[in-house]
C-alpha cells in the first residue's frame, strides 16, 4: 500500500515535472558515445587529412580504418575488394573494405559510407570532415560496438566504399565507383539476395543536423527511420523536410531492386547563391569544427534502433 501511494507521489510529481515514464524513450540513447566518434574523426583527418585516389593520404586512410579492424581480420570478418576503375583521369585502383559481424540470421544488413576526398579537389586543401571522415568514424564506432554486443538479428556488414565522388563531373558513369562495383559484384555472386537494407551515412555530423527524408528511398525503410527518430528522441532533427533524387550510394543497390536508405544532410553550411550549393560542401570550408559530438551521437542513435526496427520486421 505504502509504495503504491509512494509510487503514484512520484508518478504524479514526474508527470508534473513533465517527465511522465510513459513519454520515456523506447529505445536506449548514447550506446555509443558522440565524443568518441569526434575522436575518432579527428584521428582519421590527423592520419589522412587528404584521401583522393592514389595519394599517400587514401593509402593512410585504409591503413586507420585495417587497424581498426585487428579481431575481425583475425577471424577472416575483414575483405578488400579492389577493383580498377575506368575513370576520366585514367584507370585507377580502389578498394571498397568490407567488415562482417555474424548475426543469428542469414539476412544481412549493410551500413555504407565513402572513405575517399575528391580527386577534383585534390589541388585545395579540403580534408571532408563532414563528407567522408565523420561517417567513416562513425562506422568504426559501430563495428566496436558491435564487437562487444554481437548483432542479434541480421547479420551487420560495414562497408567502407571508395570512389563515391565523381572524377571529372558527376555523372552516372563518373560517380559511385566503389558501390557500383560492391553491387555488381554481389548480384553475380548471389550475396545480394541476402541483403535486407543497405543504409548509407553521409554528411551526419553536422552540428545543425537535419536529415531530410530523401524521397527516392525505400518508403518502409524511410518509416523504420522516421520510428528510430520517434524511439530515441530525435523527431527535431529527421524528416522535417524532403529532397527528391539525391545521387548517392544507395543508388546502385537501389537499380537493383535491393531496399535502400540514404541518411544524408545535404544542408551544411548557409546557401550560397554564387555556387548554389551549402557553403561548406565540397569547399575547404569542411572542417572539423563544423561538427559536433550531439549531432554524431544523434546519428548513431538512429543507426543502430533502425537495425533493431529492422530486425523486428525482416
Ligand atoms: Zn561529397
Amino acid at each position: 500500500m505504502k509504495h503504491c501511494f509512494r509510487a503514484a507521489v512520484v508518478a504524479s510529481l514526474l508527470l508534473f515535472m513533465g517527465l511522465c515514464p510513459a513519454a520515456r524513450a523506447q529505445a536506449p540513447t548514447g550506446l555509443i558515445s558522440g565524443q568518441s566518434i569526434l575522436t575518432l574523426t579527428q584521428q582519421f583527418l590527423a592520419a589522412s587529412p587528404k584521401r583522393f585516389n592514389g595519394s599517400p593520404g587514401h593509402a593512410a586512410a585504409e591503413r586507420f580504418i585495417r587497424d581498426h579492424f585487428k579481431p575481425e581480420s583475425a577471424k577472416g570478418n575483414f575483405e578488400v575488394d579492389q577493383f580498377t576503375a575506368d575513370t576520366p583521369a585514367g584507370k585507377q585502383t580502389m578498394r571498397n573494405l568490407i567488415v562482417k559481424y555474424p548475426g543469428k540470421k542469414d539476412g544481412v544488413i549493410v551500413l555504407v559510407s565513402h572513405y575517399e576526398t575528391n580527386w577534383p579537389l585534390r589541388n585545395i586543401n579540403f580534408v571532408g570532415a563532414n563528407d567522408g571522415a565523420c561517417t567513416s568514424a562513425l562506422l568504426i564506432a559501430i563495428g566496436q560496438y558491435l564487437r562487444a554486443h554481437p548483432p542479434q538479428g541480421n547479420t551487420v556488414w560495414l562497408v567502407f566504399d571508395d570512389g563515391e565522388e565523381a572524377v571529372k563531373q558527376w555523372t552516372e558513369s563518373d560517380s559511385l565507383y566503389g558501390t557500383r562495383h560492391l553491387a555488381a559484384k554481389w548480384a553475380a555472386d548471389g550475396t545480394l539476395k541476402r541483403v535486407k537494407a543497405v543504409l548509407v551515412a553521409d554528411m551526419i555530423g553536422d552540428k545543425d543536423l537535419n536529415i531530410p527524408e530523401e524521397m527516392g528511398s525505400t518508403g518502409w525503410l524511410r518509416a523504420a527511420f522516421r520510428q528510430a527518430a520517434v524511439n530515441t528522441r530525435h523527431t527535431a532533427n529527421v524528416f522535417q523536410s524532403q529532397i527528391n533524387g539525391e545521387q548517392d550510394d544507395h543508388l546502385p543497390f537501389l537499380d537493383r531492386g535491393v531496399p535502400a536508405l540514404d541518411v544524408i544532410d545535404t544542408d551544411y553550411g548557409p546557401f550560397d547563391a554564387k555556387t548554389g550549393d551549402a557553403a561548406y560542401h565540397h569547399t575547404a570550408k569542411d572542417t572539423i569544427d563544423k561538427l559536433s559530438a550531439q549531432s554524431l551521437q544523434t546519428s548513431a542513435d538512429l543507426f543502430l534502433e533502425t537495425i533493431r526496427l529492422i530486425d523486428q520486421q525482416r
